[in-house]
């Protein structure tokens, strides 16, 4: 099989679709794991992706036992790159109106489950014995910095950051490389209520130097480089994709 193969959570929506049709157009094939499958077909077939070249699977990324049992399914892909894009994001609170157990939430799809698809991407990578491979985490501009009323998603998003560095460090001598992108504000179904709203715009929006929301486009072509043998020196970084949000 001469096509390599990407691993993609949270691939049905947003960052992690406009991912896999970035993978796609540059000859990969893709397996989304997503909670929401529903509809992916269509969004498939909208996009002129061949259903053949990719394989849905829908797991919860923070139940460990769901995802083993989809990664017990691809060794013979010999997967090479692995993006943790799956994610939630809680509604704005200050910290002491969280309840226990939507914190717990959030620590387990934003963290957890980062942690639960590398642990099993980088066990068969070992036992493929494979020459080279990426690990992509999904981090935030919320991982670099506090936002009011984002206590656990700022908190989930530094700790990729964490991990990012550590597993970069644990894998650098094997060539497998792990990176975390940082998105600003980017459209996409996430964000679609913020963006309609007048007060976010102003507050947020002012404050981004190119002055506008990025696309998901824009963070898919950045996992794709940071995948490719044009960044082959490149592990254990935060990438800023956030129109200069984080230069101010
Ligand atoms: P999105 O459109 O909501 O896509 C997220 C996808 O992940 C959805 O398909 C969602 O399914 C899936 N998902 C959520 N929880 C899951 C779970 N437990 N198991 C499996 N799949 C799950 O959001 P997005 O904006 O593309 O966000 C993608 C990533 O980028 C997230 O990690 C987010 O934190 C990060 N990010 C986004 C922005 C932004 O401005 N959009 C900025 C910085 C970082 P459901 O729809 O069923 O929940």
């Amino acid at each position: 099989m001469d096509k390599k193969t990407a691993i993609i959570t949270g691939g049905g929506s947003g960052i992690g679709f406009a991912c896999v049709e970035k993978f796609i157009s540059e000859n990969y094939q893709v397996v989304i794991i997503d909670y929401a499958v529903n509809g992916i077909d269509q969004k498939l077939s909208d996009a002129n992706i061949p259903s053949s070249e990719v394989h849905i699977h829908q797991a919860n990324v923070a139940d460990f036992n769901e995802l083993e049992s989809i990664f017990n399914l691809l060794p013979d892909l010999r997967a090479t790159a692995l993006i943790n894009c799956a994610g939630i994001s809680p509604s704005t609170k200050p910290l002491h109106d969280y309840d226990v157990e939507e914190w717990k939430r959030c620590v387990d799809i934003n963290l957890n489950g980062s942690f639960y698809a590398s642990k099993l991407f980088a066990k068969q990578f070992i036992k493929n014995k494979l020459k080279e491979g990426s690990v992509i985490n999904i981090s935030s501009i919320m991982g670099k910095r506090g936002t009011p009323g984002h206590a656990v998603y700022s908190a989930t998003k530094h700790a990729v950051l964490g991990l990012t560095k550590s597993m970069a460090q644990d894998y650098a001598s094997m060539n497998l490389r792990v990176n975390a992108i940082g998105p600003g504000v980017i459209e996409t179904p996430m964000t679609s209520s913020f963006l309609k709203d007048d007060a976010f715009q102003k507050f947020f929006l002012s404050k981004i130097p190119m002055q506008r929301a990025g696309k998901a486009s824009e963070i898919a072509n950045t996992a794709y480089f940071l995948c490719s043998s044009e960044a082959s020196y490149l592990t254990g970084a935060y990438i800023p994709v956030d129109g200069g949000f984080l230069a101010v």
